[in-house]
């Protein structure tokens, strides 16, 4: 038994363990067995949501592969998300449906939900598995024409591949994933937190933000750091990472000291940044979201237990930093 995370847990929507059988996508007769195997399941995804049901728990709506292909209509093949259970999983898109929940397939099955909003009720393998089609389905929405010569494009290699239609052409499109790097700035026993732009904007959380063509991660951490606060870092750690597909990330958790502290806010980022002291995070930590924290009469709240960057608070507050 390998354990890949040591004695890190892994963050939500990873770690559940699905075999993404990424060595056997190109064997289409492999992939045709699967599709036809009745122990295989697909899930839904609907304009970015998906079918799940919920009740003291939530689970996703796996239904029957040929019930989703008739969903998805002609043309459309579903994706390969992995092997699970005794069978494939895979999913589709079904947003050209204008009421999905109105249509007699899936009438009572459940609700298309955002994954955040049930993610800490689910299966890990279940939000991993509905984390990696939304971010899969997303890409296939947009990528329906060649970025080099214009043609339309095809799904292969059991929907992780567009190839260019164009023989001229050919080429293979792969699926994209934006790496952005997320980090806390600790300064002894205070963190530095920032509040984004937005008028009823209350949740201070990490800085964050996007790693440039031709940059380290470290590097990416410390320019981002300065360029939204005026404060210069010293040794950049690397933590742990989370899928974040919404719509397409893959955010990098790091840890840094800060080597200066004055803050020089820019307004264009962020509304404001400041040190918090350990005793008023341990505080505000109390909280798990907006509405808990105006009942417990805070100004101010932090982010939801599912996200990373909780995750790098939390530990930073136990020690683990
Ligand atoms: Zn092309």
């Amino acid at each position: 038994m390998t354990d890949i995370f040591r004695d890190r847990a892994a963050n939500i929507f990873s770690g559940g363990g699905v075999d993404r059988a990424g060595l056997r996508r190109k064997d289409a007769e492999w992939i045709a067995e699967c599709l036809s195997n009745p122990a295989s399941r697909a899930v839904l995804v609907w304009r970015d949501r998906h079918l799940v049901a919920v009740g003291e728990d939530a689970a996703p709506v796996f239904l029957p592969v040929a019930e989703v292909l008739a969903l998805a209509g002609p043309g459309a093949a579903p994706a390969l998300l992995g092997l699970y259970g005794d069978g494939a999983v895979f999913c589709a898109d079904i947003s050209h449906i204008e009421d999905p929940c109105a249509h007699p397939a899936l009438a009572g099955c459940g609700d298309f939900l955002d994954i955040r909003d049930v993610a800490a009720l689910m299966g890990r393998a279940e939000a991993q598995m509905l984390a990696h089609a939304r971010a899969l389905l997303y890409w296939h929405r947009r990528h329906g024409f060649c970025g080099v010569c214009g043609a339309p494009t095809e799904a292969a290699e059991a929907g992780h591949v567009r190839v260019c239609t164009n023989g001229d052409c050919g080429i293979h499109h792969f699926p994209r994933t934006d790496p952005a790097v997320i980090m806390l700035v600790v300064d002894g026993a205070r963190c530095l937190l920032g509040r984004r732009p937005g008028r009823d904007n209350r949740m201070y959380s990490t800085l964050a933000g996007f790693v440039e063509p031709g940059e380290s991660l470290e590097e990416a951490v410390a320019r981002e750091v300065m360029e939204e606060t005026g404060v210069a870092l010293n040794a950049v750690r690397y933590a742990h990472s989370q899928p974040w597909p919404f719509p397409a990330n893959l955010m990098l958790g790091f840890y840094a000291d800060a080597a200066t502290t004055n803050i020089r806010l820019n307004p264009e980022e962020l509304a404001d940044a400041r040190w918090f002291g350990r005793d008023e995070v341990r505080a505000l930590m109390a909280a798990r979201d907006r509405a808990e924290a105006e009942r417990a009469g805070f100004a101010l709240h932090l982010p939801r237990p599912i996200s990373i960057a909780r995750r790098l608070i939390g530990d930073w507050l136990d020690g683990k930093a």
